[in-house]
């Protein structure tokens, strides 16, 4: 089970104030959508939530089943259960997209190896499940894949990490109707009461296949609006130009 709270978040990078003041609580076994125009921080808050020290944090503190993680590394959020899908998957051509998740799994598991045939046939199973081609195993990390294919790893990655808090940021973009149906079965598979999601998109087609419990829109590096799944659904049809006045001290 795992709860996210944060509180006040006040975050720069480089010298440009990004995040103005976010909170949000994310109870156990919620998934809520985040959404909001480009450039407003929502990849921002996903990184900073996960550790990523590009981002510097002035003011405010993020909590994980009430423990303090705001000064935690990258590598000891990853073992508290935590997960981030980027924006802007990693390519790595040296290391097997296999022999990554299964390092993956065993830093997280503070290095007691995970055995590898039981392991093999997990991400098979997995794979089969999320309809990746079985070569995929064995190609370079996202190397060559296609933006749909990285988005559909990502979801792989998940599965098999089994992360109690994961943190999707614009895992629906560039998929075609079929691969967003499978990321969507991929992320509807995880839910459970030991299980909680913060999806970062643009555009309601997701939450059509992928119900959160909680929608929140960000402007100006704050959370302006937080409502039900009809949230969105009103979104859709005004665009965010309504909610324009919300943003107090925005330029
Ligand atoms: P979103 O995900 O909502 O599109 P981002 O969090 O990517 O927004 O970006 C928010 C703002 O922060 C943008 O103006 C962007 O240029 C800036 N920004 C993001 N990352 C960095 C960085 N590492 N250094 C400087 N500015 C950044
Ligand atoms: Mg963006
Ligand atoms: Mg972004």
């Amino acid at each position: 089970m795992s709860t996210l709270l944060i509180k006040d978040l006040k975050v720069v990078a480089g010298e440009e104030p990004i995040l103005n003041g976010v909170n949000l609580e994310i109870k156990a076994g919620e998934v809520h959508a985040l959404m909001g125009p480009n450039g407003t921080g929502k990849s921002t808050l996903s990184e900073t939530i996960m550790g990523n020290p590009l981002y510097q944090i002035v003011e405010g503190q993020i909590f994980l089943d009430g423990q303090d993680i705001t000064t935690m590394s990258v590598d000891e959020r990853a073992r508290a259960g935590m997960f981030l899908a980027m924006q802007y998957p990693t390519e790595v051509v040296g290391i097997s997209n296999a022999d990554f998740i299964h390092a993956a799994l065993n830093a997280r598991n503070g290095n007691q190896p995970v055995a590898i045939l039981p392991f093999l046939n997990e991400l098979k199973q997995q794979m089969d499940f999320l309809e990746i081609d079985e070569d995929y195993a064995d190609r370079g990390l996202n190397a060559d894949f296609s933006g749909g294919e990285k988005k559909r790893n990502e979801i792989l990655q998940m599965m098999m990490l089994k992360p109690s808090f994961a943190i999707l940021d614009e895992i629906d973009s560039g998929l075609d109707i079929d691969a967003l149906q499978i990321v969507a079965k991929g992320i509807n598979a995880m839910r459970s009461d030991e299980f909680s999601c913060l999806m970062v998109t643009h555009y309601q087609r997701l939450l059509n296949y992928v119900v959160p419990d909680v929608v929140h829109i960000m402007m100006g590096g704050k959370i302006v609006k937080t409502g039900g799944p009809e949230l969105a659904q009103e979104l859709e049809k005004t665009g965010y130009a309504d909610l324009s006045g919300a943003v107090e001290g925005s330029d």
